[in-house]
Parts: C-alpha cells; sequence; structure tokens
C-alpha cells in the first residue's frame, strides 16, 4: 500500500464484546465521539464470531486467521485429545503462527496488548503484553519481560484483568474499576507507541464485555428483568463508562499518523441471558443421559446459585480447602449416549465407542441416527413458561470446523436464541434456571469499523467474518497471507482504486505438530479457573 512516507501502518483497537445495539444510542447520545469520527469516515459493518461464541476462540482466530478446528482452541479449555484431561487454554494451545510473529517474521515492529489468549507470550520484534487468561501470581506477562516492572512503574501498576465478583451488584465500584483499568491501558500503550514505533499496534479493552455481562438488564428495554427505574437510575455511569472508553480509544489514535489504517473491532456481541438450559438436564430428561445417585454435591449445590461476594469466598473455600470432600456431579457412562462437555462449548458430544473413554455408541448408522434426533429434539425445544424457541441454530460439527482439531469440537454445536444461555455442567434442579447476575451473553454479530486511506466510506454488506481480519491485516500491509488460513481479504472495505491489489499467499510448511501442553501450575490452574468461573466461563 503507497503511503506518504512509503510505510504502512496499522492499528487495531478490539473493544471485546462491542456491539452496535449499546453503540448506536450513545453515537446519538454524542457519548462516543473519537469512534464515530473512524465511523464516519471510514467503513462499518458487521464481525461474525466464531461458534462457540466465546473470547477464547474468537482472539484466536483473530490471530491465527484460521478457524477453531485448525487453530484447536475452542474455549478457554481445551484437553490434548478427546479423552484427555481438560486444561486452561494458553497461548501454547494455539496451534500456527498468530500475526504478530508473521508480522515480526517480515521485520515489522509490533505492539500488541491485553489481546486474550496471549499468555504466555511469544517473542515478538516489538512488545507484547498478555491478556487473559493468566495467572494472577505471574509475573512474566510481557515481551521482553522486563516491560512487566517499567509498565508497572509508567502507569502505578498495570492492571490486566478485573476481580469483578468483589462488586457484584456494585454498580459504582464496578464501573470505577473499569475505568482506571481503561485508562491505564490506554496509556500503556502510547507508552509503548512512543517506546517501540510499531508499524502495527494492536490494543485490546475488554470493559464492553465485563459491562454487559453483568449490566445487560439495564442496557436492554426488552430484557425480562429491565427496570425503568433502575435503568434510568445507572444510565449516566454507564454512559460516562463509555465515554471513558472512547477517550482511551481517542488517546490511542492520537499516537498515529494520518497514513495510518485503523480497524476497530469486536470479538463477538452481546444478547440478552435470562434464563440458563442446564443440557446435561435437558438429556437426562430426554433419556438420552444418566446420572449417579445424588451425593454430597447435590446438597452444597444451591449455594452455586447464589449471588453475593461473601457466598463467592465461601465458595472458594469450599474449592480450595474441602473440594476432596464433594464428589463430583458425575456421569453413569454405561447409560449415556449424548453429553455437554465441560466448559462453555454449547454443544452436546456423543458417547461414542473407540472415542471417548467409556463409549458406547457404534460409529456410523447409530452414530448419525443420535445426531439428527439431537438436532431435531434440540430445535424443538421450548421455554415450558412460555413456548419461546431456546435454540436458535444445532450445526453438525463438520459443518462448522475444518482441520485436525475436529475431534475437539462438540458432535452438535448449538447456538441459543436471544434470552437464553447454555450451561453443562454443573448439575441444575432444573432445566431452567435465573442467569442472575450473568444477565447478558454473547451472540454472533459484533462489530467492524475501518478508517485509513483507500477505505471506502460506506456500510458494507454482512460477511466479515473474525478470521477474515489477519489475511486482510497482511494485505493492506502489502504482506503475502499464509496459505493456510481460512479467512478471506475482506475486499469490501476498500475501493479498487485504492491500489491494494490482488492479495498475495506465501506457501506454509502446514501442520506444525505441536503438542498441546499444559504450562500452568497446580495453584496457577486453581486461580485460573476460579477467574474464568468468575467471568461465567467455567460451570
Ligand atoms: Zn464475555
Amino acid at each position: 500500500m503507497a503511503s506518504l512516507n512509503g510505510r504502512s501502518r496499522l492499528l487495531i483497537i478490539g473493544l471485546d464484546g462491542a456491539t452496535y445495539r449499546v453503540l448506536d444510542p450513545l453515537f446519538e447520545e454524542g457519548a462516543l465521539p473519537n469512534l464515530k469520527r473512524i465511523m464516519d469516515r471510514g467503513a462499518r459493518g458487521l464481525l461474525r464470531s466464531t461458534i462457540p461464541v466465546n473470547s477464547a476462540a474468537a482472539w484466536a482466530s483473530f490471530m491465527t486467521g484460521k478457524n477453531p478446528g485448525k487453530h484447536g482452541v475452542f474455549e478457554f479449555q481445551v484437553r490434548p485429545n478427546p479423552g484427555g484431561q481438560r486444561m486452561i487454554a494458553s497461548s501454547r494451545s494455539i496451534h500456527g503462527d498468530t500475526l504478530f510473529q508473521i508480522l515480526s517474521r517480515h521485520g515489522l515492529r509490533v505492539v500488541a496488548v491485553n489481546v486474550p489468549m496471549t499468555y504466555p507470550p511469544h517473542p515478538v520484534n516489538g512488545a507484547l503484553v498478555a491478556g487473559i487468561p493468566l495467572p494472577g501470581s505471574s509475573r512474566s506477562w510481557a515481551y521482553p519481560e522486563s516491560l512487566v516492572d517499567e509498565l508497572d512503574r509508567a502507569v502505578d501498576g498495570y492492571v490486566i484483568s478485573l476481580p469483578w465478583r468483589d462488586v457484584l451488584g456494585n454498580v459504582k465500584p464496578f464501573l470505577e474499576q473499569l475505568t482506571v483499568m481503561t485508562r491505564k491501558r490506554a496509556k500503556a500503550t502510547r507508552y509503548l507507541m512512543e517506546r517501540y514505533d510499531p508499524d502495527v499496534t494492536t490494543v485490546v479493552f475488554v470493559g464492553p464485555d465485563r459491562l454487559q455481562h453483568c449490566l445487560w438488564q439495564l442496557l436492554d428495554p426488552n430484557h425480562a428483568r429491565y427496570q425503568e427505574r433502575e435503568a434510568r437510575q445507572h444510565h449516566g455511569a454507564i454512559r460516562d463508562y463509555f465515554f471513558e472508553l472512547d477517550k482511551a480509544v481517542g488517546e490511542v489514535l492520537a499516537g498515529v499518523g494520518e497514513e495510518t489504517t485503523v480497524l476497530v473491532l469486536s470479538d463477538h456481541g452481546f444478547q440478552a441471558a435470562e434464563k440458563q438450559l442446564a443440557l446435561n438436564e435437558w438429556l437426562a430428561e430426554e433419556n438420552l443421559l444418566r446420572f449417579p445417585r445424588a451425593g454430597l454435591w447435590s446438597l452444597i449445590e444451591p449455594l452455586r446459585q447464589m449471588e453475593n461476594p461473601l457466598i463467592w469466598r465461601l465458595r472458594n473455600w469450599w474449592r480450595s480447602n474441602a473440594r476432596t470432600l464433594a464428589p463430583k456431579p458425575g456421569i453413569d457412562w454405561s447409560r449415556t449416549t449424548a453429553y455437554a462437555p465441560w466448559g462453555f462449548q454449547q454443544g452436546v458430544s456423543v458417547n461414542l465407542a473407540g472415542r471417548e473413554a467409556h463409549g458406547i455408541v457404534a460409529a456410523g448408522a447409530e452414530y448419525d441416527e443420535l445426531r439428527n434426533r439431537l438436532q431435531a429434539k434440540l430445535m424443538a425445544l421450548r421455554d415450558p413458561e412460555n413456548g419461546r424457541p431456546v435454540v436458535r441454530e444445532v450445526r453438525f460439527r463438520e459443518d462448522c470446523f475444518q482441520g485436525p482439531f475436529l475431534d475437539m469440537a462438540a458432535d452438535v454445536v448449538l447456538v441459543p436464541e436471544e434470552g437464553f444461555s447454555v450451561s453443562p455442567p454443573p448439575r441444575l434442579r432444573s432445566l431452567f434456571r435465573s442467569t442472575g447476575w450473568a444477565c447478558g451473553c454473547h451472540e454472533r454479530d459484533g462489530i467492524l469499523l475501518a478508517a485509513g486511506k483507500g477505505i471506502r466510506q460506506e456500510r458494507f454488506a454482512p460477511g466479515a467474518a473474525i478470521q477474515d481480519i489477519a489475511p486482510t491485516a497482511l494485505h493492506l500491509l502489502g504482506l503475502p497471507i499464509p496459505d493456510d488460513m481460512d479467512g478471506r481479504v475482506l475486499d469490501e472495505l476498500y475501493s479498487p482504486e485504492a491500489g491494494f491489489g490482488a492479495p498475495e499467499y506465501e506457501a506454509t510448511s502446514g501442520s506444525d505438530g505441536v503438542e498441546m501442553q499444559d504450562i500452568y501450575t497446580d495453584e496457577e490452574s486453581r486461580d485460573l479457573q476460579d477467574k474464568l468461573r468468575g467471568l461465567g466461563y467455567l460451570g
């Protein structure tokens, strides 16, 4: 790409969970002047997230340009093989080079700040500050490692994540903490931009995601628990947070010149979550899954459903001190044909013989018949209270994913309807329960704004996906695209006269053959599980 000084530069601003549903009214109110300026001088459209719709899979697809079947990360937990022990995902779980590694290889200078799934940091030609998941005790969250102390000094204690459970239900301190984190992030990013003079800067602000997970019912008049008085009471404070976020965007933007192309994107959108479907309970009702006899766990289970900081602390104590006393809510595998895998994967797996540790369903006709039955039953599932459909989309995994990690995906993948989230374990007492504080959850449609030289000034048609960002970024920078990327160049963003030319591709050596390795100590794993649970990512 031609630019005044012959150098193309790129700024990527990630707004985790950002959605036009929230941004558009704020644009109207004039609360987002910097983002609006980007939007007004460039292209605007939707950006589709991965299935399953979560930040681990989506940011991994953002960085690799690949679908989860190829990069191997479907959620914040991974397992080395279908029957294997699950472990918390890390940057080492992602197969293939990331955008930052590819740019570094081409000699471009990179600054990457808080992109999820970048811990432990890979070496780059520049600086990388890791994002979640990140063990609280770690002091190795930046590359080069000396940046940890440097950033702590530069912004008076750097903040990577938010211990938001302590402020649950307490809107004001929660938003104050978000604001502090956001300000420090912008300041640190500017610091790194000045220090490294990068060709490509990427920074992810996680504030919108955190805010919307627990305050969606104040934002969305269609939410079942929306109360006008309460919403009006908090409107100003929420708008102020987004104003701060916009200011942070402005601060980062001020660090680049006119020749820099700017992309603003989210890893997924957001929608209401009023009820949570207990998928395993449903499977049990359909006689596809059997639970063993209830144990001690069922006595303490009601505690899980309460939401206040004291109960959180008690639960944490229970987990760390009494875990051996609590029988895990198990599954009677000898009588189970289908189950919801752990984590946030939002799907159903078949207890397939030869693949699962205690598989009983034969491959071939029996497997096919069961998947068809599951699909039909899930699509027919209704909320008994009001007859609303619960599931929007049910797909077989090979229709969503391609690549060596296809076998790690649930056999049947589903996307819930607005209003519902889906939970595998823990075992619930009923099919549905209130989502409680987690009143908002992810939807597939996120945002993409693009501005800069040659970028069209218009809305582009739906069809862009998060895995398209890496190849598009490379092309905008005049670099070849590794031919194993699944994403395409988003040529709808720029005009044919812009001079970007036809995309060039470079051959890659194929699979890197890296083993999925667990890089965390037991203590770090426990800490991370706890954090991810707090973000609603683990049951
Ligand atoms: Zn989220």
